[in-house]
């Protein structure tokens, strides 16, 4: 007998995405910024996070936000609660003097490399700013709904999902379903609580508070004024036994109070607000993609707080995803574009966890390091941040050392697989050029070019790159061609004196092919590629139309690629 349910019409949606937390929402801000506008995203909770968990923004994260739109308002909210120069520090105790830091300032040196700064601001300030973008921008976000079951077919996912309120029941049907859900387990302890800190705070510490001691072993997070954050408690109690790894187990309100006045180190009036258990696990899922079903953020991977790195993982993955899934929908690429997900975030995820994990037994479980014990060695945090590569069939061979996942992106030169590096830019005004009146129009930095759509990014000779980039667009329009449309720029004369050419390690009669995602695609150093004879082999456009109709995943893989390193699970 056919239920009530499969009698009530399906709704149909593009995109199905479970979880509206920090990476759910980012996912559906961007998918509406490219055009997908109709995609549905559930969430079981009745509204944003209620905690403030996650502060810690890396550079790039700000620039997926820069892109979106939100970063001023992001910088305004920040500011009023944190530093500027908010730092990491380690503390014996909060009311001791400080032992050691392990960033002063957390924007030092990121200047040259990175147009948005690093920024502290938490999930709970932060999440209503992304909701309200996201709406506004014609997300459609759907609170206190679950998901109940899926199945999936070689076309979509047919998924049932349930209004928590009045129990209805509903059948969508989704293209793609991205679980953004979330891993939750217990283990370590968030402690949150009232105090005034500020005597032991102001003038002193602000960000992250690294704490070591014979009792507890963790971190608080503090505000400037020292009146609102948390203590986390990674371990506590006698180092190296068994319950000393567990501090979050049967936790009571008198044992978190031992252990909160151990970490600040002085007698001080506060009330705890609530304990909040979870677990230290670093760990990464084997696969980012069964099919139609993919995962991102913390359903993908899992770490420990150190360095904030899951959250802005998480985003990463959301930004890495979203143009990819737009253009396959929009039918401007081929659907393997979607599998080059897993091939590029997986390795990234990897190193992060691997990475964390070090900072983790380093920072604050000193104890748990054994002889035996696998830990890469620490890498500086804007490698990871802003040079990690991709090795993927949605770029060009690439002549980046084959398994090489994090570099220093001071040194970078434009390779694909790359970052599309720092740096300020002055093009030539668009309509001028057809006339040879080149003018130079105010410097700008290179990301207020991407986030969009593919960039050809042309160097001041690259008359036939250009001309290449303008027919393949004129043609797609007159006949109706599936490839998207490319954003064509050419470098003003002016860029010669600067340091751009150097930089991106091109010629004035070359051109950079950069990615939606900023990541650079491909790049060339001249428009015409001569054969044994010194004909031209393959002229620009045609040259170009390969390039594209290859990382759109139009024509067949030219070689194969995977991820580098097995997966572990580190604890
Ligand atoms: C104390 C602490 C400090 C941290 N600090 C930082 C930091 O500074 N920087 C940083 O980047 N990261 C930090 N993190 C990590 C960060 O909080 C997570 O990586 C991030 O929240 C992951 O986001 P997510 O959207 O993937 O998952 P989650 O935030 O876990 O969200 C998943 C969502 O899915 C929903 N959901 C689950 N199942 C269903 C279902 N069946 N149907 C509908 N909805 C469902 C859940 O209700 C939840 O809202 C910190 C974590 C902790 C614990």
């Amino acid at each position: 007998m056919a239920t009530q349910l499969d009698n009530d019409p399906v709704l149909e949606t593009p995109v199905l995405i479970i979880g509206s937390s920090m990476v759910g929402m980012t996912l559906s801000a961007l998918l509406a910024k490219h055009g997908i506008a109709d995609c549905l995203t559930i969430e079981k909770h009745s509204s944003t996070a209620i905690h403030p968990r996650a502060a810690l923004f890396h550079p790039r994260t700000m620039q997926i936000y820069r892109e979106l739109g939100l970063y001023e308002a992001m910088k305004a909210e920040s500011y009023k609660h944190y530093d500027e120069l908010a730092g990491l520090y380690a503390v014996e105790t909060l009311a001791a003097q400080d032992f050691g830091t392990w960033m002063k300032d957390i924007n030092e040196g990121l200047e040259d490399i990175s147009p948005t700064p690093r920024m502290f601001l938490t999930q709970q300030m932060f999440e209503p700013l992304l909701r309200e973008h996201a709406t506004t921008h014609g997300a459609r976000l759907q609170f206190s709904t679950e998901l109940v079951d899926f199945q999936q077919d070689a076309e979509g996912v047919m998924a049932t999902i349930r209004d928590i309120e009045t129990g209805a029941e509903q059948r969508v049907r989704a293209k793609y379903m991205i679980a953004c859900d979330g891993n939750r387990s217990f283990d370590s302890v968030t402690i949150y609580f009232r105090a005034d800190l500020s005597r032991f705070v102001e003038g002193r510490y602000n960000g992250v508070i690294y704490v070591n001691n014979d009792e507890i072993r963790g971190f608080f997070r503090l505000d400037k004024t020292g009146r609102e954050g948390f203590l986390v408690v990674n371990t506590a109690g006698k180092q190296g036994t068994e319950e000393s790894r567990h501090p979050g187990k049967d936790i009571t309100n008198e044992r978190a109070s031992e252990i909160l006045r151990a970490a600040i180190g002085a007698d001080v009036d506060f009330e705890i607000t609530l304990l909040s258990p979870w677990r230290a696990v670093c760990d990464v899922a084997e696969r980012f993609q069964v099919d139609r079903v993919l995962l991102a953020g913390d359903a993908a991977h899992t770490v420990t707080p150190h360095g904030g790195f899951g959250g802005n993982t998480g985003i990463q993955d959301a930004h890495n995803l979203a143009w990819k899934l737009a253009l396959v929908l929009q039918g401007k690429a081929g659907l393997e574009l979607i599998s080059t997900y897993e091939a590029e975030r997986w390795p990234v995820a990897t190193k992060t966890v691997n990475q964390v994990f070090e900072r983790y037994i380093v920072r604050t479980a000193p104890e748990l390091q054994t002889e035996d014990l696998e830990m890469e060695e620490e890498i500086p945090e804007p490698w990871l941040e802003l040079g990690y590569q991709y090795h993927s069939r949605a770029l060009t061979t690439t002549s980046l050392p084959n398994g090489l996942v994090a570099t220093d992106p001071s040194t970078s030169k434009a390779q694909a697989g790359t970052m599309a590096r720092h740096a300020l830019l002055w093009t030539t005004n668009s309509k001028a050029d057809e006339g040879g009146n080149w003018e130079s129009t105010k410097p700008r930095p290179i990301a207020d070019f991407l986030g969009h759509g593919y960039v050809l990014l042309c160097g001041h000779k690259a008359v036939d790159w250009v001309r290449a980039g303008r027919s393949i667009n004129r043609r797609s329009k007159s006949e109706g061609e599936l490839l998207p449309e490319l954003s064509v720029h050419r470098l003003s004369p002016a860029i010669a004196k600067k340091a751009f050419y150097e930089k991106y390690q091109m010629t004035p009669q070359g051109c950079v092919l950069i990615r939606p995602d900023g990541f650079v695609a491909w790049q060339d150093g001249a428009a015409k590629e001569h054969d044994a004879q010194g004909a031209w082999a393959l002229q620009p456009e045609d040259k170009l139309r390969d390039v594209l109709e290859s990382i759109l995943c139009f024509t067949p893989a030219k070689s194969g690629f995977s991820g580098q390193e097995s997966v572990k699970s580190k604890l």
